[in-house]
């Protein structure tokens, strides 16, 4: 009987922590010149994802070099740093059930050449370099770079109307 108790505890706990997954997603330089920021924004709001927090900035060098550090010995590191501290950039974190793999996937992968249509570079890129948007790689990935960009005070706790409609 305990053991039922505890098991189905367990299960709830999960079931509550899936929900609360959160991703780190950035919308880069060229995706904001381009006047593509609603269009994507959309595409993570029509999924039925919770916006918890979104700035417009201009990224320094200092900044990408911390973001990017995993890719500091590339030859096109250089101009990615220039790239990306080129112009606004619109940094968000967004909440909901596997949101970090789930945003990967509606993002599209790294050369948008490969991407199915349908994905955000699919439908809107041609090189792997301006590829419009980042998505963390894992939920350890995600939470070290949410807090790299921005304080846990900037991150808002909400309860959308909608959400029994969208997930249980
Ligand atoms: P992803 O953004 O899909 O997670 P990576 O983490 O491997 O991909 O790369 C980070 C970013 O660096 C890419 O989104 C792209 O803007 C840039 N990049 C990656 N590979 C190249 C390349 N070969 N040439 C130019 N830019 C690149």
């Amino acid at each position: 009987m305990i053991c039922t108790l505890l098991s189905l505890f367990s299960l709830f706990l999960r079931k509550i922590c899936d929900h609360e997954e959160r991703t780190f997603l950035l919308i880069k330089p060229d995706a904001v010149q381009r006047g593509l920021v609603g269009q994507i924004i959309k595409k993570f709001e029509q999924k039925g994802f919770k916006l918890i927090g979104m700035k417009f900035m201009l990224a320094s060098k200092e900044l990408v070099k911390n973001h990017y550090s995993y890719l500091s010995n590339e030859p096109f590191f250089p101009g990615l740093l220039k790239y990306m501290s080129s112009g606004p950039v619109v940094p968000m974190v967004w909440e909901g059930p596997n949101v970090v793999k789930n945003a990967r996937i509606i993002i599209g992968i790294t050369n948008p050449e490969d991407c199915i249509p349908g994905t955000i570079r699919g439908d809107f890129s041609i090189q792997t370099g301006p590829n419009l948007i980042h998505g963390a790689d894992g939920v350890e990935e995600a939470n070290k770079e949410m807090y790299l960009w921005f304080t846990q005070k900037e991150l808002i706790s909400w309860k959308p109307a909608i959400t029994t409609w969208v997930y249980e």
